[in-house]
């Protein structure tokens, strides 16, 4: 089933195209890697899709309803999550008021309170810092943070702008460990953007390949990762 369709997608700012009829299906319980140069709009994308851009043209559908006039707030309700670039992680809050943010919409408290159980369990270190302050944290512990943030909301689609900038080798391959036992064990649907190709390729079941605001290629992962002379074509490595 298709989770998320979007359809001669446009926008830009001001005046200033930077999507052009972007077209993208993301099948439910997938992780998509989108790829490509800086400034090929990848978070403009995001923001896009997260209504924090406003379109030109085309359209977003979401579980096969249309997300024109959707509010930038309601977003989350409808189950999609969106961890930007920068993490957002509140520098003055400790990781507890932290993830409280997450869930402070909430009506149902008792599964907001389970949600952040879980977080606690998912990300260890996380559960030993509790009370430390935002600045307080190093840059994996702040990614982790942030994703756990956005998963107390139970999306049903996490959009994760650059999860890995910033972060050790070790600590990247965690979280992308992280993301595809989450795709594994909850069904979640995962658009993830990346200039760390190899990494976002080791977990994704999709790669779509943008350039100067265009999809130039939608594909299995796998063969990205495997096809030499495609990579290179598309990825230029
Ligand atoms: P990066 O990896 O560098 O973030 P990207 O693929 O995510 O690249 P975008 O950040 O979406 O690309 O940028 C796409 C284009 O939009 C670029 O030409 C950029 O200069 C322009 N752009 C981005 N944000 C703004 C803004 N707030 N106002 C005007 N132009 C912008």
């Amino acid at each position: 089933m298709t989770l998320l369709e979007v359809k001669d997608l446009s926008s830009g700012y001001g005046a200033v195209p930077v999507l052009r009829e972007v077209n993208l299906e993301v099948p439910q319980g997938t992780i998509t890697a989108v790829l490509g140069a800086n400034g090929a709009g990848k978070t403009t994308l995001l923001r896009t899709l997260t209504g924090l851009v406003k379109p030109t043209g085309g359209r977003v559908a979401f579980n096969g309803t249309d997300l024109r006039g959707c509010k930038v707030e309601d977003y989350v309700q409808r189950g999609i999550a969106h961890v930007p670039e920068g993490r957002g992680v509140v520098a003055e809050l400790t990781v507890e008021e932290n993830l409280r943010l997450g869930g402070l919409w909430r009506k149902d408290r008792a599964d907001a309170k389970k949600a952040t159980d879980e977080v606690y369990e998912l990300f260890e270190p996380l559960a030993r810092r509790r009370r430390s302050l935002g600045h307080q944290l190093s840059g994996g512990e702040r990614q982790m943070l942030a994703v756990g943030r956005a998963l107390i909301a139970r999306p049903r689609l996490l959009l994760l702008d650059e999860p890995s900038l910033g972060l050790a080798p070790k600590v990247t391959a965690q979280i992308m460990a992280l993301l595809r036992s989450l795709r594994d064990s909850t069904g979640l649907t995962v658009l993830l953007v990346e200039q760390n190709v190899r990494s976002a390729l080791s977990i994704a079941d999709q790669g779509v390949v943008m350039s100067l605001g265009r999809v130039v290629m939608t594909t299995d992962a796998d063969r990205l990762r495997d096809d030499e002379s495609l990579r290179h074509a598309y990825l230029g490595f």
